[in-house]
């Protein structure tokens, strides 16, 4: 048996035997002589087109089944990466210049690229190297005939490793049946890993140095959860795991019964509980989640994922997709574009200035770009009148600038209007609060808009000044801090003095953890990633809001994070030991 550490990047647990996809072609060395580098070159262009027409032909029956949404745009990239200059022209210029075969050629522009994007710190640059390893593969295997998709050849129930997987692996994969991935290449924010989320398939990757000794046919166990995996693991691993594998299925089971009733607590108070998304693919999953609305559809992820910017029309045909995927009856509360800062787009340049979080990002690139922005909201105004949506606009931190942003919605109903084209300008606008600012002043902007949405992630790092990306501050980036439970009350009593409604979408509103001290703090309505909301569910239908509100007076006197969340947690647990069952 042997213990694999790696990261997990989707949750769950996968047991079965491996099954090796492929793995990196192997290039031989080819010196040319100078008859042979046009002919060279005319076969690198063949191979070019021939790996087009696989991926075009995966495209196709991809937009068959799914129409032309997120998997279908990822291809699409993909396709894109096969006329970039730095992996074609260069090719060309080494097979010229070095008189060199093709592979080898195509093989020395992979690792120049792959070079220059593993020296930047950015996660999500660096997780692109999969996807340039992937088309750079199907180049080689066209150069050599080797066959492309070993997919046909996957069993149902195996645990896929490989030195990378794609995200048409991935889609191909889950559709076989299999268990789950483990890699020794690929990131956590990589294309791949977020199609394993959203086809619930554990997925591990940066697991190294297991090639040698990983062949097809071992028993495995992968662990998205804690991001490990056991190669040819002893009786008592297997015992331990299929128990906890059980325990877990009858755990989310028993949560799932309550998926048709009402997120109400035992005094009868009503509590919506909406979903967080970024694919459209995940709202069938959360709609199955039991989530009563999209309360955050995270719209820069259309643009994250691929090399050009989207057209109004794509923005559009998104949207509207989203709305029918949710169906009627469920409102889909979009935010327009929250880039910068770590979300920093292939497509568009964003000055990065001394301290990204602090600078040009979020609705401060949007107001900058006003051609982008007024392109998504156009988009949004036409959306509405397919079905009704709601907009959030992200870190906002004073009203002037919520007043700027509405202008621009004016103007573009404006616009709508006087081209005749069908829009609904009736949307509820919202602001976000985010910032410390926006905190203090939540009563204002409720005062100028139609909804505010605590946005926690940011608001905690902005709050205590703790970058929530950096590790080595991580240890001041605590919700419980003092600081920050006086902050939610003071936004809560702002909302209230507005009159206007509150919800949180921050990752905080899915912490079953602190569910108590959220609705002990007044909140009623929140969004979060669609796997949390049967447990948050299930704490809220056995509460008695006294008790929560008891536990919060409590801990609002203590002075340090750690003596809150002592008391917290230790409640909690006592209390939802089913719910807060880690373990199981
Ligand atoms: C937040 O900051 O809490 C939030 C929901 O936005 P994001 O995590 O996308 O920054
Ligand atoms: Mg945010």
């Amino acid at each position: 048996m042997r213990r694999c550490p790696g990261v997990g990047a989707a949750p769950g647990i996968g047991i079965g035997f491996t099954h090796f996809l492929g793995g990196r072609v192997e290039v031989q060395h080819r010196h040319l002589l100078p008859p042979e580098i046009e002919p060279e070159l005319h076969r690198f262009g063949q191979a070019l087109s021939r790996a087009d027409g696989q991926i075009a032909r995966v495209q196709e029956q991809i937009a068959a089944m799914e129409g032309d949404g997120q998997h279908y745009q990822i291809l699409e990239a993909h396709r894109l990466m096969l006329t970039d200059v730095h992996l074609v022209e260069e090719t060309r210029r080494i097979v010229r210049e070095e008189k060199v075969g093709a592979e080898w050629a195509v093989r020395k522009a992979l690792e120049q690229i792959q070079a220059v994007l593993s020296r930047i710190e950015d996660p999500y640059f660096r997780d692109r190297r999969s996807d340039i390893e992937m088309v750079g593969e199907y180049i080689l295997r066209n150069l050599m005939g080797i066959e492309i998709s070993g997919h046909e050849a996957v069993p149902p129930g195996a645990v896929v490793f490989a030195h990378d997987v794609s995200p048409t692996d991935i889609i191909h994969l889950a559709r076989v049946g299999v268990a789950g991935f483990f890699t020794e290449g690929g990131g956590k924010t990589s294309h791949s890993a977020v199609l394993a989320r959203a086809y619930g398939l554990p997925y591990v990757v940066g697991v190294h140095d297991c090639a040698q000794f990983v062949r097809s046919g071992l028993n495995v166990i992968v662990d998205g959860g804690r991001g490990e995996v056991i190669v040819d693991p002893d009786e008592a691993a297997l015992a331990d795991y299929r128990a906890r594998t059980q325990r877990q299925a009858a755990r989310s089971k028993r949560l799932a019964a309550a998926r048709e009733e009402p997120a109400v607590t035992l005094d009868g108070e009503r509590i919506h509980l909406a979903a967080n998304v970024e694919l459209i693919e995940e709202v069938p999953y959360a709609v199955e989640c039991g989530a009563e609305s999209v309360g955050l559809f995270r719209t820069e992820f259309l643009y994250l994922e691929r090399p050009d910017l989207p057209t109004e029309e794509e923005h559009y045909t998104h949207a509207v997709a989203a709305l029918r995927a949710v169906g009627t009856g469920h409102i889909v509360t979009f935010r327009t574009l929250d880039l910068g800062g770590d979300k920093l787009p292939a497509s568009v340049r964003i000055p990065a200035g001394h301290n990204p979080a602090l600078g040009l990002r979020s609705i401060r690139y949007s107001l900058w770009r006003k051609d982008l922005f007024k392109a998504q909201l156009r988009a949004l105004y036409r959306a509405a009148a397919v079905a009704p949506l709601r907009i959030l606009f992200p870190l906002i931190s004073g009203v002037g600038e919520l007043r700027a942003v509405k202008e621009i919605c004016a103007e573009v109903c404006h616009e709508l209007t006087v081209e005749g084209i069908r829009h609904n300008a009736f949307v509820p606008l919202g602001s976000m609060i985010e910032t410390p600012s926006a905190a203090s002043i939540a009563d204002l902007l409720g005062a100028e808009c139609e909804f505010l949405t605590i946005g926690t992630n940011d608001l905690i790092q902005y709050s205590l000044a703790a970058d929530r990306q950096d590790e080595h501050v991580g240890y001041l980036y605590h919700p419980l801090h003092p600081a920050i439970l006086r902050i939610l009350r003071q936004v809560v009593l702002g909302a209230q003095r507005s009159g206007k409604p509150l919800a949180m979408c921050g990752d905080l509103a899915g912490e079953p953890l602190l569910t108590w001290v959220l609705l002990g703090l007044g909140l009623r309505d929140f969004s979060m990633s669609p796997r949390q909301i049967p447990i948050v569910k299930s704490i809220i239908r056995t509460t008695r809001l006294a008790d929560a509100e008891k536990l919060v007076e409590t801990v609002v006197n203590f002075r340090t994070e750690a003596e809150i969340e002592e008391v917290v947690h230790k409640v909690m647990r006592q209390r939802f030991p089913l719910e807060l069952d880690e373990e199981s």
